[in-house]
């Protein structure tokens, strides 16, 4: 486990010295501990960053010279994939299987960008048509530059290669801040780096607390772009930082999606996907399924299978075998979900499944997967992220009722419609106002699809070809091609 920051290719310590723990979620025991790093570290780090980007040449590599770079960057997750993997056990809590999925999707991701950096060399310039034949008008895209990269504890890797490896891909710079209690596997991404001969200061990852080394990169007059996955409150107060002196940004929020059951829905697979959308992860998912609407005719059945099922997950320390659900992440994400089921009870809601610490642990930042109906509309456990297994159950009769339901929301991140009708799923999918719509599924993410919110749930798209865009700028070039002088304001 690395102990330094890693700047212009090196490692080195914060320059003031400080430290945060490292603390396993599932045992509460400090494991280790990680250097905190504060504004002086970031300054060192975006000149590093800005250096590379405007004098060292990395932007001005091919596509194929920076595409063999994410392969081999890849190439190295892969072989150091279980070592990795258990890190983020040890840091996030999450169950092994799920964090050998995670880094198989890290490395996929700069394997994807690997093949879209390949593909600039040839798509970078096209010439367009213009309405003027004396002028020939070529589009150019160009990296934004230095990006400042700034992400959350749910996906510690995966969240950075989504960020890096299209940045890199474009021929952008970066500056990575990891979540303070979630930077393991991120310190690890340097060495790997290292190791791919990747130039020095191309990325650098600095950890620390948001509002010291998080605050000094995006307030960074020499950051040209800011790349956010976390909170909403978080993204609004960096937009609003961003807008000072017009950083280019891109938002990941959050939100509270919805899944529609209608009558004629798989019950067993919806509620498969249900137990995958909110309990994958401790539910510590952005696009977590956190309200589900069931039609009428099924609802019933459907609760009794989904309480069913919800009590039968095993819970546990993630790196034993058979663990479906470790602990929350931190004690303050613990007590934030108890915080707000204790609300949802004294705003009128039910509590039918879960709802505690579970009794069997002594230690460890566990909570039972918790179904919640009779939810109040107004309330904060139907309007509000709760960032935990807690999912809310309602009952609706019409298409238009379950609409309106899903639709009201500020965020607009995903939804998701169980039916085995599929004229209705297509005008239900084009009804709901979010960026992802999953029909007879929930939650599969694909590195080829685009990821992001409608609303309040961000601005931008991370992922595909979208995520690529997000790092590049578009030159308009114009030459005068015409033989004849051009005669306007010289006679
Ligand atoms: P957060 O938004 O506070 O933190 C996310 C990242 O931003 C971290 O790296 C953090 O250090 C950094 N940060 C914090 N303050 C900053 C600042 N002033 N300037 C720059 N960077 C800053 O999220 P959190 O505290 O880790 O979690 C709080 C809530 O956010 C959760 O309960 C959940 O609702 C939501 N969340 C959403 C996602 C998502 O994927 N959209 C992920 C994690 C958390």
């Amino acid at each position: 486990m690395r102990t330094q920051l890693f700047i212009d290719g090196r490692w080195t310590d914060p320059v003031n010295k400080g430290q945060l723990d490292v603390i396993n979620p599932a045992t509460e025991q400090v494991i280790h501990v990680i250097p905190k790093g504060t504004a002086e570290d970031i300054e060192l780090a975006v000149s590093a960053a800005r250096r590379a980007f405007d004098k060292d040449g990395w932007p001005n590599t091919t596509g194929a010279q920076r595409g063999a770079y994410l392969r081999r960057i890849a190439e190295l997750i892969r072989e150091r994939s279980e070592m990795l993997a258990r890190l983020e056990v040890l840091d996030n809590g999450k169950p092994l299987p799920e964090a050998r999925w995670d880094i198989g999707d890290a490395a996929g991701c700069f394997e994807y960008y690997a093949g879209l950096a390949e593909q600039l060399d040839d798509t970078s310039v096209v010439d367009i048509a213009i309405s003027d034949d004396r002028f020939r008008t070529r589009v150019r895209r160009e990296a934004v530059g230095v990006v400042g990269g700034i992400i959350p504890w749910n996906y510690p890797l995966l969240m950075a290669s989504w960020k890096v490896a299209p940045a890199l891909a474009a021929g952008c710079t970066i500056v990575l801040k990891p979540a303070e209690n979630t930077s393991l596997t991120a310190l690890e991404l340097g060495a790997i780096v290292q190791e791919a001969e990747l130039p020095a200061g191309v990325l650098n990852i600095v950890t620390g607390l948001g509002a010291e080394a998080g605050q000094a990169l995006v307030s960074h007059p020499q950051v040209d772009k800011l790349a956010f996955t976390g909170s909403g409150r978080i993204g609004s107060q960096i937009m609003a930082e961003a807008a000072k002196d017009i950083k280019r940004i891109s938002l990941e929020l959050g939100g509270k999606s919805p899944l529609i059951v209608f009558d004629d829905a798989d019950i067993e697979g919806a509620v498969e996907w249900i137990m995958f959308g909110i309990f994958w992860n401790q539910g510590q998912v952005c696009s977590a399924t956190s309200r589900v609407l069931v039609q009428d005719g099924v609802y019933d059945k459907l609760l009794t299978r989904l309480i069913e099922e919800a009590k039968k997950i095993t819970l546990g320390d993630g790196l034993k075998e058979g663990v479906l659900l470790g602990p929350l992440v931190s004690k303050q994400q613990l007590d934030q979900v108890i915080a707000a089921v204790a609300r949802a009870q004294e705003d009128g809601a039910q509590l039918v499944a879960g709802g505690h610490r579970p009794g069997e642990f002594s230690q460890g930042y566990f909570f039972q997967p918790t179904i919640l109906t009779e939810v109040p509309l107004d309330s904060h456990a139907w309007k509000e992220e709760i960032f935990g297994p807690v999912v809310c159950v309602r009952r609706f009769t019409t298409e238009s009722e379950a609409l309106t339901l899903a639709n009201d929301s500020r965020f607009g991140l995903a939804a998701a419609v169980m039916t085995q009708d599929n004229v209705r799923a297509d005008r239900v999918s084009a009804a709901l106002r979010a960026g992802i719509v999953w029909i007879n599924c929930s939650q599969p993410t694909f590195t080829e699809a685009p990821w992001g919110g409608y609303k309040q749930s961000g601005i931008g798209r991370e992922l595909g070809k979208w995520g690529l865009e997000n790092y590049l700028e578009t030159k308009q070039v114009t030459t005068y091609i015409s033989r004849d002088p051009w005669g306007w304001y010289i006679k």
